[in-house]
């Protein structure tokens, strides 16, 4: 037990509240903090998390509280992002207008790209560019979009070869990241970027 026994008294875990996402998707808090669908199973991007102190278990079943509070109005492809910024508020103040503010700021696209085009079509439209992504942040990542995917590619070192000196001073390879729209490839880096921040305090 890493959670105070539930106010009901039940010393095992057990569900204490219910909702539907916006999608219509059960979703449930169980007693010592994890978020689940029904009968237990986990949702896709929420983690079933179970800390090992008191102190974590409480931010835990806050963010949770915090989930089930916001939950109705989101769809499924968008609980991954709601979990995190529960989870973000649920470390500070603990407050739903702190959810909605950070999933305000995730959304707000405060990257602008500068593509690099490498082919156009006829009508001069780019259907092969890439954006070196900021340094500062995001170093050795460039987005390539091609064929209407935006993929995160990483930048290799550059290919010596003894006597022919630097053969390729640019190799890009994929990192398996991959969106089918520029505003979800933003939210991802930035949101990604966050978390980083918050690991380094
Ligand atoms: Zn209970």
């Amino acid at each position: 037990m890493t959670v105070a026994p539930c106010t009901c008294g039940e010393p095992h875990p057990h569900r204490v509240a219910s909702r539907r996402s916006a999608s219509g998707t059960i979703v449930e808090l169980w007693s010592d903090g994890p978020i689940t669908g029904a009968l237990g199973i986990g949702l896709r991007g929420v983690p079933i998390s179970r800390p090992k102190t008191t102190r974590a278990g409480e931010r835990n079943l806050r963010a949770g509280w915090l989930f089930l509070g916001e939950v109705e109005l989101f769809e499924d492809g968008e609980l991954r992002g709601l979990y995190a910024a529960c989870r973000w508020a649920a470390e500070r103040d603990g407050l739903p207008a702190t959810v909605r503010t950070r999933l305000a700021d995730l959304a707000k696209p405060s990257l602008r790209p500068t593509w690099h085009v490498l082919h156009v079509d006829r009508d001069g439209r780019p259907t092969c560019r890439f954006w070196v992504l900021p340094r500062l942040g995001w170093p050795d990542l460039a987005i390539w979009h091609e064929r209407g995917r935006y993929d995160l590619m990483r930048r290799m070192k550059a290919v010596r070869l003894p006597g022919a000196g630097v053969v390729s001073d640019s190799t890009y390879e994929p990192t398996g990241f991959s969106w089918g729209s520029l505003r979800e490839a933003i939210a991802h880096l930035i949101e990604t970027n966050a978390m980083k921040g918050e690991r380094n305090q």
